[in-house]
């Protein structure tokens, strides 16, 4: 049977580009279509009704027609914009990396529904009181679990032995922990703390509730982030766009906090 010519679905859009004179190709992320592409005709007009609900960081219902190379958006209506995250500058280039890198990690027509669901989880999150950056690292972590690069956190990764309380190093080329003896013949690892090791071992196996408990200070959060970008970038083998971005922005924050 001929598949039919439309077809309906749910979709976080994660990206946007310009094509021609008034067209978008957003890519779409899907409860079970994975990723996908389509083309929507007429979007950067004025008077478009379809623009205000194919925004970017927008969870839409769309309808799509079958197209001989790209599929044509023939129909949207928002299911939530998530309007806080489009209010602030810092919100919103948290929910741009987090698109980010779903879009690069995540493939095209492979359905992937928990990290659908992640996804939406992690803009509802952002909309929330909280330490954002404990909600990105929430969401880098189980990313990695969704994704099959859960790093190695329990033993290390070269001689199997557990890991002892002390400083031990993440090796982004070996998918985790490695022991102080270890880590001298490798060439690229970065130091872990203690406290550094708890609270990723924490991030990686607990759900929201209880991470959002946690208190970090500046320096183990920065510790955090660090540690997590070196392996997020070898994984992608280089620099996330968003990521740098986001650095020039706590830069920022840095330098105007009062104290
Ligand atoms: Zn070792």
């Amino acid at each position: 049977m001929p598949k039919p010519r439309t077809y309906q679905t749910e979709a976080f859009i994660i990206k946007k580009i310009k094509l021609g004179e008034a067209d978008r190709i957003l890519t779409l992320y899907t409860p079970h279509l994975g990723k996908i592409q389509g083309v929507a005709r007429g979007v950067r007009r004025p008077r478009s009704k379809l623009a205000g609900h194919l925004e970017l960081i927008t969870h839409s219902q769309v309808s799509l027609a079958r197209g001989r190379n790209l599929d044509t958006i023939i129909g949207s209506q928002t299911i939530d914009s998530f309007l806080p995250l489009k209010s602030d500058l810092w919100l919103t280039s948290c929910a741009l990396y987090v698109t980010e890198l779903i879009n690069q990690f995540a493939a095209e027509h492979v359905e992937n529904y928990p990290l659908f669901q992640l996804l939406l989880e992690i803009m509802r999150h952002l909309c929330q009181a909280g330490d954002k950056e404990l909600v990105l690292r929430y969401f880098e972590l189980h990313l990695l679990n969704q994704v099959g690069y859960r790093p190695q956190l329990q033993q290390c990764v070269s001689c199997r032995s557990p890991l002892e309380p002390v400083t031990n190093a993440f090796s982004p080329t070996d998918g985790g922990v490695l022991c102080p003896r270890c880590r001298r013949r490798r060439p690229l690892t970065y130091p872990l703390s203690v406290n550094a090791l708890k609270v990723l071992r924490l991030l990686q196996s607990s759900n929201y509730d209880t991470v959002s408990k946690l208190k970090m200070n500046r320096e183990l959060s920065a510790e955090l982030a660090g540690v997590v970008s070196h392996y997020l970038e070898y994984l992608l083998d280089r620099e996330v766009k968003s990521a740098a971005w986001l650095d020039i922005l706590r830069e920022q924050a840095k330098q105007t906090a009062p104290g």
